[in-house]
């Protein structure tokens, strides 16, 4: 049985008294669950403040990014060991905004994937297809080729602690959700991908989240399929209060 993994994606939102409050509300009622692992993934300026709010909580911290550098002449980056030395737990790589805006390949993702599990963070891969592709039948092969290439050279033994994040790009921010059915198809797979790297026993436990405007209103459909593991949520995981819905429902 796979834990939930229920992660939001605040992306560049909230001042730092907003972050605050919003986290002590979490702490305060998130309740320790043994069904679902919850993470907030900040900008980078608020980790170490709420990876020490959260310490002694069962909310992990992710970072939204990283560079793959224990450390260097690297300006503006942070790197895996200064995340783990502060108490994150995850980092979310490749999201499609990555991909997109600041030029990350897949090459480059892997590199980060290695430094992740180097450093002892659980890395989130997001791997997804533009409307485009979908829409020229490509959807399988785009996603099944950015976990081969995100997954290249990780060991069996780490593999199935990885998570991967299904975000199609053209429902993300959108209002637009795969049906459930659909982004489940995906999921299977990707599922069926890193079964073909690793084996069936690393692909029944490794955790696939749907990612593109999760809400407390779809929650519920999206889970109840078999190869959804959890969301990567963005916009409604900006107030606590449709946040905690998201959580309640894994
Ligand atoms: P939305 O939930 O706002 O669509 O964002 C999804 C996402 O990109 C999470 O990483």
């Amino acid at each position: 049985m796979r834990k939930r993994i229920i992660a939001g994606n605040w992306k560049m939102y909230k001042k730092a008294e907003e972050a605050r409050s919003f986290m002590k509300e979490l702490v305060d009622t998130v309740p320790a669950s043994e069904n679902v692992e919850t993470v907030i993934c900040p900008p980078s300026l608020y980790l170490y403040e709420l990876a020490e709010m959260t310490k002694s909580s069962t909310v992990g911290i992710g970072a939204q990014t990283m560079h793959e550098a224990k450390e260097g002449a690297f300006t503006g980056e942070i790197s895996p060991k200064m995340l783990t030395d502060i108490g994150v737990g995850y980092v979310i790589l490749g999201h499609s905004e990555r991909r997109q805006y600041f030029n990350e390949t897949d090459e480059a993702v892997n590199r980060k994937v290695h430094a992740a599990f180097e450093y002892g963070l659980t890395p989130i891969v997001c791997v997804g297809e533009t409307l485009e592709e979908r829409e020229a039948g490509k959807t399988v092969d785009i996603v099944a080729t950015q976990v081969k290439k995100a997954f290249e050279g990780i060991a069996d033994s780490l593999a199935p602690t990885a998570v991967i994040a299904y975000e199609p790009i053209w429902a993300i921010g959108t209002g637009k959700t795969a049906t459930a059915e659909n982004a489940n198809e995906v999921c299977g797979a990707i599922r069926n991908t890193i079964s073909e790297l690793y084996g069936k026993d690393v692909a029944d436990a490794l955790r696939i989240q749907y990612g593109g405007s999760v809400k407390p209103a779809n929650i519920d459909e999206l889970l109840s399929m078999e190869h959804i593991d959890g969301a990567l949520v963005g916009g409604a995981s900006l107030e606590a209060a449709s946040f905690l819905k998201l959580i309640e429902a894994g």
